[in-house]
């Protein structure tokens, strides 16, 4: 059980980088909320909603000046009496004052304070969990897709359909009180199976048009592909800033997919490194073929494809080859070891290559650090252009897993429920439609259990 009405406490800003002074901020919540403040800060004391200045004292002899922001039941994010501590201090003063706080309270779990705003009907539960995702979020599509949650698009959508299907239930309740001599009905079996149809119709189109939330949750990823010695670990490595792959003359160097996070300017992606692809897969050994395979899964799973290609050699047959396999949509085609290539004959090598692969060319070389910068811009742009065709419909509503499978049972409940109408069988529609109105609660704020609850606030952190 959860307790609600203790008073709690915790650390709600990040975390202080050691050697640094930052402003912190302490946040307590819960009945005792203006008794706790009391006992660890002097200054004017809070009356009423807003800021107060003063001091608290973290230990011995070390005094710090502080503003508190006070909020009173039910203006406040948790729906409780709120006060926030801010000041400006190293990472080891602010472990003092909570120290000294939690003297006379109890440290908030992980989402406690937004699970005390959705008990107090402050929020719903697709709004907390938007919550968890704003604090998730590493990229503006994240956010993008937590904030089209946090609007509670689906709850009123969800919301909107569960009072339709219960006029549709009360319809047909009304006409089961009657007894079947006098074959009094309120809703004709067609009509019944009709509106449970468009009920249904509108739930299927949340699950078809919905931006997936996981798929904004996952980074994208960017797979490195193209022969073996193309230079693709080399090109990785420098990207990355670190050593992330083996690299050798000897071909197949890379034998799994290996992987590491790419910093871009406005998200970060995962970058794959792919085993190199050989034209003939067939007649390599078994070993070879299922790296080819794991290579080749890794590819089609990416978001964007990196074909690399040695600028420093002549004959791109198995290079053409491979390409043209590769079922991909999105590739950004990169001429590897640039420096290889004479200064005067740089140029006319890149546009021999454009014309050869119909692509664009950015010129690399992994051991000058050339047309790094350019690469990073060119995948951060190329994956903001996909991400950005994702969210940016107009009225589409942010879903996770929960919300799917819970939006899946009650159009399968719907079904049964308007096969049942459209052959009489009252009864047993009413049973599913009543079905389909308690799933469909589970997105609204009454009847979630506590494992649910669980499940969505054990994302969060501390102080949240
Ligand atoms: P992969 O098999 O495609 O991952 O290729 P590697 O990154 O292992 O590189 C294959 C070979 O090319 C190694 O001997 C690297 O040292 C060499 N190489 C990679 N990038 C460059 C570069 O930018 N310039 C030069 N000169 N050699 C490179």
């Amino acid at each position: 059980m959860y307790n609600v009405n203790d008073t709690i406490c915790a650390i709600s800003s990040a975390s202080v980088t050691p050697g640094c002074v930052c402003r912190s901020i302490i946040r307590i919540s819960g009945p005792d909320t203006f008794g706790v403040l009391g006992k660890v800060f002097t200054g004017e004391q809070p009356t009423r909603q807003g800021v107060f200045t003063g001091t608290i004292d973290a230990a011995d002899g070390l005094v710090i000046d502080a503003d508190v922001y006070t909020f009173f039941t039910p203006s406040s994010y948790t729906g409780d009496d709120l006060a926030e501590l801010h000041f400006f201090a190293a990472g080891d003063v602010v472990q003092l004052v909570l120290t000294k706080i939690l003297e006379h309270t109890r440290l908030a779990g992980a989402g406690e304070f937004t699970l005390r705003a959705y008990l107090n009907g402050k929020m719903d539960l697709s709004q907390a969990e938007a919550v968890a995702g704003i604090i998730e979020s590493s990229n503006m599509f994240q956010l993008d897709a937590a904030e089209k949650l946090l609007a509670g698009r689906l709850c009123k959508t969800i919301g909107a359909a569960r009072e339709e299907i219960l006029d549709t239930l009360s319809l047909i309740e009304a006409g089961m009180d009657f007894s079947d001599e006098e074959d009094v009905r309120f809703i004709s079996h067609e009509k019944a199976a009709e509106d449970i149809g468009s009920i249904r119709e509108r739930l299927e189109n949340i699950l078809s048009g919905a931006i997936h939330y996981e798929a904004m949750i996952d980074l994208p990823s960017a797979a490195f592909a193209g022969v073996p010695n193309a230079g693709k670990s080399s090109l990785i490595n420098a990207l990355l800033g670190h050593e992330r792959s083996i690299i050798s003359d000897r071909t197949g160097t890379t034998r799994d997919v290996l992987s590491g996070v790419l910093e871009l300017n406005d998200c970060r992606c995962t970058v794959f490194d792919c085993a190199g692809l050989t034209a003939n897969a067939d007649a390599a050994d078994i070993l070879d073929q299922l790296v080819q395979q794991a290579a080749t899964e890794a590819i089609n799973i990416a978001e964007l494809v990196l074909f690399c290609v040695d600028m420093s050699k002549d004959d791109y047959t198995d290079d053409l080859e491979i390409l043209g396999d590769l079922k991909v949509r999105q590739v950004i085609l990169i001429g590897t070891k640039s420096d290889l290539v004479g200064e005067s004959e740089l140029a006319e090598k890149q546009s021999q290559l454009g014309e050869m692969f119909n692509a664009e060319i950015i010129m690399t070389s992994a051991a000058r650090q050339i047309g790094i910068d350019e690469l990073k811009a060119a995948i951060g742009s190329r994956l903001i252009k996909q991400l950005s065709a994702l969210t940016e419909a107009d009225g589409r509503i942010a879903v996770n897993q929960r919300h799917r499978d819970i939006v899946t049972n009650s159009v399968k409940s719907l079904n049964d429920a308007a096969d049942q109408a459209v052959t009489g069988n009252e009864e047993l529609a009413a049973m599913f439609l009543r079905n389909a109105y308690e799933e469909l609660a589970g997105l609204e704020k009454e009847d979630v259990d506590e494992a649910i609850l669980d499940r969505v606030f054990s994302r969060f952190c501390i102080g949240k």
